[in-house]
């Protein structure tokens, strides 16, 4: 039997074969009381050992550039050597920028409930003012698959998700653009632009130009969410070019309406970095009054300590992340090419850099695999988290984070989860050419 068939090109006989073969591979794998992680996208030990020199960094001065004692209270726009760090990150000026606390989903979900219930843009422009007087509930773009976290603020702060598909150029803009046209209550579209969360595509120059048009042919009020989290995680050099969101919105007289965010969360320690949003001067004063409301300041000392860590060496700190992260990726690529190429019963990204690669299984078996590989003892993110409400209308996309486990534990996992992908696949074609025959026979009879 040729191994590398199109699984659909194989006889009845040939598939059975398969499966025993499977099945008992399948059984001495669940016997063995494997323990594999595949699920959420964390940094490995070894990426935040990269970053422990942050202990110790200031020696004792706590004070910022301009005068600031770091360890007091105020400043809610951050120092300015963070501010100038975010600034770095995501293409634009200081000025531009506000240096927060450790989580940019934090920010996101602040500027979202600052746009519902404050208003983003002076007197007015609360989404909520106009979805009480309309009667309509407010909605957000999100392109599928996407990311979870993003779903859940919707899902928390009460926002109706319109999935539209994701292409290897982003979004797909002719989409987009008809559910702008169509719907005057749609005020966002979520977009992670850079090895997007979990394709890792990265979008191209006509799908940014016209996201930064987005807002002139949308409703009132309407944002551009740019969570750019991965903007300096390449994998690969050189390393694909963004085109500058900001730029481009101002130049369509759009700059109000693209809010940027990015953390060190996955350059420094995923849970102790420094966030950081960008907007235009009106909307960033707008956040400032929300904010202030809300907290004296940021924690100004871990702002410090990341200004001076990183001043002048992201890039050369991420090249050391690349290190690590680049052979995990080529683990999990190399081993599904070698179990499941030229089966054609899926399909996976091959991402150059961010956290994730996005695999698809023939439709109706993603959550068919995730639970057999969890019977297997490799634990994935749920089939669905990709999609609003968990729910994927095909049940085929499946998250894969290669980041967290050990290179042999990256290994094992992805071997287990092949084996797991083509016994369901072949198990879902021998049913259907039962199903096909018994159609076929009580046709005849
Ligand atoms: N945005 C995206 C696209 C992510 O993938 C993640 C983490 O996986 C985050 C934001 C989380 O960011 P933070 O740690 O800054 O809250």
């Amino acid at each position: 039997m040729n191994e590398r068939r199109p699984l659909n090109a194989c006889s009845l006989d040939e598939l059975e074969q398969r499966r025993a073969r499977l099945a008992a591979r399948f059984d001495q794998l669940k016997a063995a009381g494997l323990k594999l992680d595949l699920t959420r996208g964390k940094p490995a030990a070894d990426q935040l050992a990269l970053s422990d020199g942050l202990d110790g960094v200031l020696g004792g001065d706590y004070r910022a550039a301009d005068g600031t004692d770091a360890r007091n209270y105020g400043g809610l726009r951050g120092i300015p050597e963070a501010r100038r760090l975010g600034a770095e990150i995501l293409g634009v000026p200081p000025d531009d920028v506000i240096a927060g606390g450790n989580s940019s989903l934090t920010l996101m979900y602040q500027i979202i409930e600052a746009a519902l219930t404050f208003g983003l843009f002076g007197e007015g422009s609360a989404w909520r003012e106009e979805s009480i007087a309309s009667r309509r509930a407010v909605k957000f773009l999100c392109p599928v698959p996407g990311y979870d976290r993003h779903f859940a603020i919707c899902d928390a702060l009460g926002i109706e998700m319109i999935s539209v598909p994701m292409t290897d150029r982003g979004p797909d803009m002719d989409a987009v653009e008809r559910e702008v046209a169509r719907e005057p209550m749609l005020k966002a579209i979520w977009c992670v632009p850079k090895y997007s969360n979990p394709t890792g595509c990265v979008y191209d120059d006509a799908t940014v130009e016209r996201i930064a048009r987005l807002p002139a042919r949308a409703g009132k009020h309407f944002v551009v969410l740019w969570d750019n989290a991965y903007a300096v995680h390449d994998l690969t050099t050189p390393a694909p070019r963004l085109a500058n969101v900001a730029a481009l919105a101002k130049t369509a007289g759009q700059a109000d309406h693209v809010v940027q965010f990015a953390s060190t969360s996955k350059i420094t320690f995923a849970g102790a970095g420094v966030a950081f949003v960008a907007g235009s001067a009106k909307v960033l004063a707008r956040f400032e009054h929300y904010l202030g409301a809300m907290e004296i300041g940021p924690d100004k000392v871990n702002q410090l300590r990341h200004a001076r860590f990183l001043s002048g060496r992201v890039a050369e700190h991420m090249r050391a992340h690349a290190a690590l992260v680049k052979p995990k990726f080529a683990a999990v690529l190399q081993r599904l090419e070698a179990s499941l190429g030229g089966l054609e019963v899926a399909r996976w990204t091959e991402p150059h850099g961010g956290y994730f690669i996005s695999f698809e299984t023939r439709p109706g078996l993603a959550k068919k695999v995730v639970a057999l590989a969890r019977d297997a003892g490799v634990t994935l993110t749920p089939a669905g988290a990709t999609h609003p409400h968990g729910r994927d209308p095909h049940d085929a996309t499946i998250r894969i984070a290669p980041t967290f486990a050990s290179l042999r534990d990256v290994e094992a996992a992805t071997e287990v989860f092949a084996l797991c992908v083509e016994l369901a696949s072949v198990e879902q074609i021998i049913a259907s050419r039962s199903d096909a025959r018994a159609k076929t026979g009580s046709a005849t009879q």
